[in-house]
């Protein structure tokens, strides 16, 4: 199979949360259809409202006319239905980031799926090789992460499992750049190039405010003044959402060891339910 992103009819994306929403809003506006699958009616509406919010935001600031927004929300369908993907070309999974959950999923796909379909995982951290092994067609299986929020971050990590094959690897970058995002290549090892090296500098930032070293206002002052980046690790955490970063963290700790034991603090603001913007409240409160 060598497959052109120019032949393209439709994508699928599996999950209509923060991310999933994402992907198929950039998929949507950059011309393709689209079909939007959650488990519940509910959080498949949830997805559309996001969509439709960030729509209305990119409306605001003279990014898209209101007739390519409208024309954009068309094209998404949204579905309880796996099998509903079946005509996709690609499928880009953004589920929950539990292994069991992706391999099901996965299983599914493989039952369902295009047999010349691209099968695509956001996973953070997880292995691409473990999730592409519950299919018969491991070489079809590849990373596609996205980072968040989608329309607005530029860069998409292109994950290499142990039997990716190159014809996909290649589709899978053209893919992203004809979402209008920019790829690297990273191999299939804990964390990845981003989160490898973001999950352990959040988790010290945690970390470094629960031993008092300063306030989390100047701890997060202190690295976006002191390092130029937009913003501190906990505002960071907060945006990612703490759970996410908890689940993180805990799979690069399983296989890389000490060096990536989650903060207890951490642990103690996951378990209250303060798992950031989300909810509310996280190391900041949010209206
Ligand atoms: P989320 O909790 O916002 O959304 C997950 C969605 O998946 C939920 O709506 C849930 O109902 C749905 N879901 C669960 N099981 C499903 C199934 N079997 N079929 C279809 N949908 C199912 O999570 P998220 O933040 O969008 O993360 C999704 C994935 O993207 C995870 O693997 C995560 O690690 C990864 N990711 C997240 C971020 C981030 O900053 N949030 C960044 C990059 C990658």
């Amino acid at each position: 199979m060598t497959r052109n992103v120019g032949d393209i009819d439709r994508v699928g994306v599996v999950g209509a949360g923060t991310m999933g929403s994402g992907i198929a809003q950039v998929a949507a506006t950059s011309g393709h259809d689209v079909v939007m699958r959650d488990i519940e009616t509910e959080y498949v509406e949830n997805g559309f409202g996001t969509i439709a919010d960030s729509l209305g935001r990119l409306v605001d600031r003279e990014k898209l006319t209101e007739a390519e927004a409208e024309a954009a929300e068309a094209r998404i369908e949204g579905t309880t239905e796996l099998a509903d993907l079946a005509d996709c070309d690609i499928i880009v999974e953004a589920a929950l980031e539990d292994i069991d959950v992706k391999r099901d999923i996965f299983a599914d796909l493989d039952d369902i799926a295009d047999p010349d379909a691209v099968l695509a995982t956001n996973t953070s951290t997880l292995s691409i090789t473990t999730i592409a092994a519950a299919t018969d067609r491991p070489g079809s299986v590849v990373g596609l992460h996205f980072m968040n929020p989608v329309p607005v971050m530029q860069g998409v990590e292109v994950v290499r499992g142990e039997k990716t094959r190159s014809d996909v690897l290649e589709f899978a970058h053209a893919f992203a750049e004809d979402l209008g995002k920019e790829t690297w290549e990273s191999d299939d090892k804990p964390g990845f190039v981003t989160n490898r090296i973001l999950m352990p500098w959040i988790n010290e930032g945690i970390r470094a405010y629960d031993e008092g070293v300063a306030s989390k206002e100047d701890i997060d002052s202190g690295m976006t003044l002191g390092t130029n980046v937009p913003m501190g690790p906990l505002q960071l955490a907060d945006h990612i959402g703490l759970d996410i970063c908890l689940h993180a963290t805990e799979t690069l700790h399983e296989e890389l060891g000490d060096r990536y034991t989650p903060a207890y603090l951490l642990k103690r603001k996951v378990e209250a339910g303060d798992l950031g913007k989300k909810t509310g409240q996280g190391f900041y409160e949010y209206d």
